[in-house]
C-alpha cells in the first residue's frame, strides 16, 4: 500500500474546484499530498476548498486559466519557488459545449473547445514538465475521454471528440519524449460521469437512455470512480506505466 501514498508530494489539479477535478483533489490530499487547486474561477476553487475542509482535508487555491500560457508559466514558477518542486500535475480542466452539428459549429466554438482541452493541456504539460525534467522526476495525468476513442451518440460533438483524441496522442508523444528523463505521462478516459459538465442530459430523457443503453454497466460513473484511477496513475503504484490511456468507461467501448 505504500506505493499509493503521496506524503511529501506536491500536486496541482487544473479545474479542481468542482466535479471530477475536486474528487481528484480529495483523493490526492487523502493520500498525503499537498494539493493546489488551479481553477480559472477563484470563487469555484474556494467552494471546492470549503467542501474539502468540511471533510477534514486541506488544499491551496490559485487562479489559473489554462488557456493563458503566461499565467500557467507563472503559477508553475511560483509553486516551484515555494515548494522546491511540483511532483504531480493533473490536467483536468475541460469543457464540452456539447450538441452542435459539425456544419453549424461557429469558429469561436471550435477554437474555444480546442483552446481549453488541447492547448490548455499542452501549456500546463510544458510549464510544469520543464521543472519536472530538471528534477528528473514527475508524473502527469491528463484527463481525456472515451470520446477520444468512440463517437458519442446521439449528440453531435465533433470538436470535443477531436480535442480528446488529440489529448490522448499528446500524452503518448510526451511520454515517449520524457520517459528516459524521469517524467511519466498517462491519460485517463472516462465514460459519462455525473457532473455539471453534462448536466444538460437531465432535460433529455431520450439522450440519457441512449447513454445508459450504450453502457454495459448501465449507469453513469461517479466522480470518485475516476479519482481513484487518477490516484493510481499519480502514485508510484503505476511506476511502470507511461503513455497509457486508461479507459474508465463502464464497458462503453466494448459495444
Ligand atoms: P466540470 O465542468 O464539472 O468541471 C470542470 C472544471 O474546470 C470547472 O471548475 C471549470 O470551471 C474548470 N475550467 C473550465 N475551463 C477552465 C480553464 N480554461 N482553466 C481552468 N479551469 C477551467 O467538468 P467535469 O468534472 O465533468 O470534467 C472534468 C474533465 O473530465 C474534463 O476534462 C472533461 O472533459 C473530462 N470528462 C468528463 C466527463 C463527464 O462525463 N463529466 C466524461 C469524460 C471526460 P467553471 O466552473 O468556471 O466552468
Amino acid at each position: 500500500m505504500d506505493m499509493f501514498k503521496l506524503d511529501g508530494r506536491v500536486a496541482v489539479v487544473t479545474g479542481g474546484g468542482r466535479g471530477i477535478g475536486l474528487a481528484i483533489v480529495e483523493a490526492l490530499a487523502e493520500a498525503g499530498a499537498k494539493v493546489v487547486i488551479a481553477d480559472h474561477d477563484l470563487a469555484v476553487a474556494g467552494e471546492g476548498l470549503s467542501t474539502l475542509r468540511s471533510k477534514g482535508l486541506d488544499a491551496e487555491i490559485t487562479q489559473m486559466d489554462v488557456t493563458d500560457p503566461a499565467r500557467v508559466n507563472a503559477v508553475a514558477d511560483e509553486l516551484v519557488a515555494k515548494y522546491g518542486k511540483v511532483d504531480i500535475l493533473v490536467n483536468n480542466a475541460g469543457i464540452a459545449r456539447s450538441q452542435t452539428p459539425a456544419e453549424n459549429v461557429a469558429d469561436e466554438h471550435w477554437l474555444n473547445v480546442i483552446d481549453v482541452n488541447l492547448n490548455g493541456t499542452f501549456w500546463c504539460c510544458r510549464a510544469f514538465g520543464k521543472h519536472m525534467l530538471e528534477k528528473r522526476e514527475g508524473t502527469i495525468v491528463n484527463i481525456g475521454s472515451m470520446s477520444g476513442f468512440i463517437v458519442n451518440k446521439p449528440q453531435e460533438q465533433a470538436y470535443y471528440n477531436a480535442s480528446k483524441a488529440a489529448v490522448h496522442h499528446l500524452t503518448k508523444s510526451l511520454a515517449a519524449e520524457w520517459a528516459s528523463r524521469g517524467v511519466r505521462v498517462n491519460a485517463l478516459a472516462p465514460t459519462y460521469v455525473a457532473t455539471p459538465l453534462n448536466a444538460f442530459v437531465k432535460d433529455d430523457p431520450a439522450m440519457y437512455d441512449a447513454w445508459i443503453g450504450g453502457t454495459p454497466m448501465a449507469r453513469l460513473g461517479e466522480v470518485e470512480e475516476v479519482a481513484s484511477v487518477a490516484l493510481f496513475l499519480s502514485s508510484k503504484a503505476s511506476s511502470l506505466m507511461t503513455g497509457s490511456v486508461v479507459l474508465v468507461d463502464g464497458g462503453y467501448t466494448c459495444w
